[in-house]
């Protein structure tokens, strides 16, 4: 009798009896993330977090990303070009001074202070003078006019730091794809030829790394989608059914696209598309799962409230 196939890691691609495992994130938990798959402690722990910090770092991707939905929780970081720093929150869409400044000039009867910030920041030194040295401290409202200089910055010119390694967005995104491998196929897809030549991917030297869909696989992309867009209607579902590849939205997806004999990789983070027009892997989708035959295209897509993995085929263009 044959032994049993072991079951492999997904993201390292050896047996997971071989040591400790846990369970990691497949879209990672900064990413509003819930759904995991069995890993190595020591795959998850090292690689994952790297690339999540990278992410999800103040100047990295996924926080502009954030930022411009409004999903962020602290505001983007930018300066002006006389070198002032401003915090944007695109959601309320304002600029406001990240730091106030509170100088003093002290002569021998009086003390003159000048402060300058955004309105609720002045507003609170100056509540903090009332508590320090009573109620004869004004508030901004209660401010003469003449003594507050308004600054309007029309369309600001702000100047933020955006840091992209292609090397571990690819990483990231190979990770995920992943594990949304199994999310959609069972355990089994670690060991597909697929799951091989996505972790080859992840670990070609930088500079092969980045290798975007050739232009015919892009028509086939636009011609499946059509096809698609135009069974799903025929068949009467709703729109919101389509998984479309630009949707706005705190949404994390993965979308294997089976062509020839390769297969089309399109991972997108908040919204963001991972890796410009999708990875291309000279590997079949695995025919495993209930997800109909091999050369179905599958959505892995994850929201803060479900999980949803759909053969298109099935989903868009019931039987019968
Ligand atoms: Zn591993």
């Amino acid at each position: 009798m044959m032994p049993p196939e072991p079951i492999l890691c997904p993201p390292c691609g050896q047996p997971l009896d071989d040591g400790p495992t846990n369970k990691d994130h497949v879209f990672g938990e900064a990413f509003g993330g819930r759904a995991t798959v069995r890993v190595h402690t020591a795959c998850n722990s090292t690689a994952g977090h790297t690339i999540e910090a990278h992410l999800s770092a103040a100047d990295g991707p996924l926080t502009f990303q954030r930022a411009d939905q409004g999903l962020a929780k602290r505001p983007l970081v930018g300066m002006l070009p006389d070198g002032r720093q401003v915090e944007v929150d695109f959601k309320a869409q304002t600029v406001t001074f990240s730091e106030v400044t509170v100088e003093t000039i002290t002569t021998d009867d009086r003390v003159e202070v000048e402060i300058s910030g955004s309105p609720a920041k002045v507003e609170k030194v100056l509540k903090d003078f009332r508590r320090k040295y009573g109620d004869q401290i004004p508030t901004l409202s209660e401010y003469p006019e003449d003594k507050i200089v308004r600054e309007t910055i029309e369309q600001p010119e702000i100047l933020t730091r955006l840091s992209i390694r292609p090397e571990t967005v690819m990483a990231a995104g190979v990770n995920i794809a992943l594990g949304a491998g199994v999310l959609a196929a069972g355990e089994s897809f670690a060991s597909s030829e697929l799951a091989a030549a996505l972790r080859d991917r992840r670990d070609a030297p930088p500079g092969g790394v980045v290798d975007m869909a050739k232009p015919e696989a892009l028509e086939v992309l636009d011609e499946q989608y059509a096809a698609m867009s135009a069974g799903m209607v025929a068949s009467g579902f709703p729109d919101r059914d389509l998984p479309t590849l630009n949707v706005k939205g705190s949404v994390n997806d993965v979308v294997f696209i089976p062509y020839d004999n390769k297969t089309m990789v399109f991972v997108r983070l908040l919204g963001l598309q991972l890796f410009g027009q999708g990875i291309v892997l000279d590997a079949p989708m695995p025919a495993v799962g209930a997800y109909g035959p091999p050369v179905a295209p599958v959505l892995v897509r994850e929201t803060a409230a479900e999980l949803i993995v759909v053969d298109f085929t099935e989903r868009l263009i019931p039987e019968g």
